[in-house]
């Protein structure tokens, strides 16, 4: 039986990447494993495996009865919806514990760091197992999306440490130029359907019983959502009105001057304010420094819907 390796849903970089790594690691290790993907992928995803000519994960969403091992997330609300039903028998993961809960022994790799695949990377290093070249690019790639090229908070020595090998063994002589070059293929919005925009790295979070909804878009430059964002807080509150959420919220994160715009759209708005400490003026509030939604964005608003 074959080991399905998949990351969370609405797939990211890092979950992709991490899980053809982790596929290619398991099967040097002499285990059957296939990378999977959840949804489709990004345009910067689609870059960086074009660059690295890797191929796209399959598309895989069920999982009840197989064996699987989830990469980026622990949450449920983010694993396949028969998550429960399969045999998970391993998670590398960078964020809050979630809830996901295995019926047998699991190997778990959880660390505090700024990306899956610096993980990853320790995985390999564990079990002696050299990264190919094009892995180790696509690994690079990863780090540096989510690190945003080392500037998040969650960055830390180990990401930086990991980049530094993956790009000697890639050879890529400024990772930091190759991050910048990725991040403008991420900030070519236009033309892009607004619904596109909002889901194009949306999470759905469980704050206490309450559904949460946050997306993100890092780009380097914010005034191109200048023409879009009323178009943008229209779509957040057509999105909320489809389902049970009580906030949809959109970030828009601007890499170079390190800070975020909140989009808000909520039943009681005043939550959000008080996660913040900080009024709205339009359902908008810019974030000086916010440039994290697991680190500064999702822990404050746990604790204002805990209560
Ligand atoms: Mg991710
Ligand atoms: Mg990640
Ligand atoms: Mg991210």
């Amino acid at each position: 039986m074959a080991l399905y390796i998949t990351g969370h849903k609405i797939p990211d970089s890092d979950s992709i990447c991490s899980a053809i790594a982790v596929a290619y690691l398991k099967n040097e290790l002499g285990i059957e494993a296939i990378a999977c993907k959840q949804g489709e992928i990004n345009p910067e995803t689609a870059f960086i495996l074009e660059k690295f000519d890797l191929e796209t994960p399959i598309t895989k969403t069920s999982y009840a009865g197989e064996d699987a091992f989830i990469t980026d997330t622990t949450d449920l609300a983010l694993c396949p919806d028969d998550i429960l039903d399969a045999n998970v028998l391993g998670v590398v993961d960078h964020h809050k514990l979630g809830d996901l809960t295995t019926s047998t022994p699991l190997e778990a790799w959880i660390r505090p760091v700024g990306c899956s695949n610096t993980i990853v990377k320790e995985m390999f290093d564990f079990y002696g197992v050299e990264i190919p070249k094009d892995i180790a690019g696509i690994m690079l790639c990863a780090i540096l999306s989510d690190t945003v090229i080392f500037k998040s908070p969650t960055c830390t020595k180990a990401d930086t440490k990991a980049v530094k090998e993956l790009a000697q063994i890639a050879g890529i002589e400024n990772p930091k130029e190759l991050g910048m070059e990725m991040f403008k293929i991420k900030s070519a919005v236009e033309g892009t359907a607004i619904r596109d925009l909002v889901m194009r790295d949306f999470k759905d979070f469980n704050m206490s019983g309450t559904k949460v909804g946050i997306g993100q878009l890092e780009v380097v430059d914010l005034s191109i959502f200048d023409a879009m964002k009323e178009d943008l807080l229209k779509d957040l509150e057509t999105l909320k009105s489809e389902g049970e959420r009580h906030s949809v919220l959109l970030l828009l994160t601007d890499i170079m001057q390190e800070g975020s715009e909140l989009l808000i759209s909520s039943d009681d708005a005043s939550k959000i304010e008080e996660a913040f400490d900080m009024k709205s003026a339009d359902s908008k509030m810019w974030l000086d420094g916010v440039l994290s939604r697991k680190k500064q964005i999702v822990p404050f608003l746990e604790k204002v819907f805990k209560n």
